[in-house]
């Protein structure tokens, strides 16, 4: 599970995949800023207890973007929790000198700095999440997400030797919001990116960083002459699309943000985490089966386990863009107006 504690970000990527419930920097008209109450992080960490989970897990927006954020992962440290912080690295000047003298391995406070080629942000931006990668040291790594085919990974090794990260990367496939625009790549580029990833993960791993995949990969999108390199030159693949639960300020759920206007619901109406995910089990495993490509209704690795279909979001949405466009209410999911 995840726990928005901010829902302001200081940066705006075009795949931004929480775009429709974060301020960006680039919206004059999102929503408005909401940080999560001491009361109800309170009510979160017990929630935890009582599902008896040690990892808690921060995202935003930019977590440290919280006018609390210390107070937040000191709490946490007090309470025994490991903490991961999904951050950009543009941590206020502040956070940064608090963090300098924070233990953070003693309190098992890692940071995964989510990184863009260098081209997508300003030099004097890059010089800021460089300065706060430097204090993560080897408690920090960092994830790319791929959201267009031309993609080169070959200034990650630079940026971890200048910065002293840990040499693991976490990849992720820019996935469609359901009901809000986004970038997102087409599945008919899946296999052109399958096979840029490998090459572009060979040469990583020459200099000693191995990849790990987030969800939504589909297994069909790399050769299966390049699944042994894959395995390699990686921490291990997997194709999987098992909903993280995400949880925002007001302590309402939802599967993960893709889906964030889908099946909205009160986590405190659920005693712990196993029973929040049952029921995400069972409401959304109709959909699952179905896949991102028709073969997939056929498709034996689907069947077997072996591949999750691909991002359910990207079914939903091309469902609606075939015209149907009322798919959540036919799936008979909560709207979030509803939770
Ligand atoms: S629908 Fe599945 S694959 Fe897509 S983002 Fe959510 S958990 Fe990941
Ligand atoms: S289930 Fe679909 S996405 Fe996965 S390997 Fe089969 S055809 Fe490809």
């Amino acid at each position: 599970m995840n726990l928005i504690i901010t829902n302001t970000c200081n940066r705006a990527c075009p795949y931004c995949f929480a775009r429709s419930r974060v301020n960006l920097s680039d919206t004059q008209t999102g929503p408005t800023t909401q940080h999560i109450s001491l009361d109800n992080y309170e009510k979160y960490l017990r929630f935890l207890e009582s599902s008896k989970i040690s990892l808690l897990k921060l995202l935003g927006g930019e977590p440290t973007l919280h006018p609390e954020f210390l107070e937040i992962v000191s709490r946490a440290h007090q309470r025994g929790f490991e903490t991961l912080v999904f951050t950009n690295g543009l941590w206020p000047r502040g956070i940064q000198d608090a963090i300098r003298s924070v233990p953070t391995a003693e309190w098992k406070l890692k940071f995964l700095f989510n990184v863009n080629e260098p081209n997508l942000q300003t030099t004097a931006q890059l010089a800021h999440a460089k300065e706060s990668m430097r204090i993560a040291g080897l408690q920090g790594s960092c994830g790319f997400n791929i959201y267009r085919e031309e993609f080169d990974l070959q200034f990650i090794p630079d940026l971890i030797d200048e910065t002293g990260l840990d040499r693991g990367l976490r990849l992720g496939l820019a996935s469609p919001i359901v009901g809000t625009v986004n970038s997102f790549l087409d599945g008919k580029s899946f296999k052109a990116i399958g096979m840029r990833l490998v090459e572009q993960l060979s040469k990583l791993e020459k200099r000693n960083v191995l990849g790990s995949f987030d969800c939504g990969f589909p297994l069909c999108m790399f050769a299966e002459e390049s699944l042994g390199k894959l395995v390699l030159n990686s921490r291990g693949f997997q194709s999987v699309c098992s909903y993280p639960i995400d949880v925002g300020t007001d302590l309402t759920a939802w599967p993960c943000f893709p889906l964030s206007d889908c099946e909205n619901v009160r986590i405190l109406n659920f005693q712990n985490e196993a029973e929040l995910r049952a029921h995400y089990t069972s409401r959304l495993s109709g959909i699952r089966r179905m896949g991102i490509y028709e073969e997939c209704l056929t498709c034996k690795f689907i069947e077997r386990g072996q591949c999750c279909g691909g991002c359910v979001a990207r079914t939903i949405k091309d469902w609606a863009a075939k015209g149907d466009a009322d798919i959540i209410g036919k799936l008979g999911w909560t709207a979030s107006r509803d939770a």
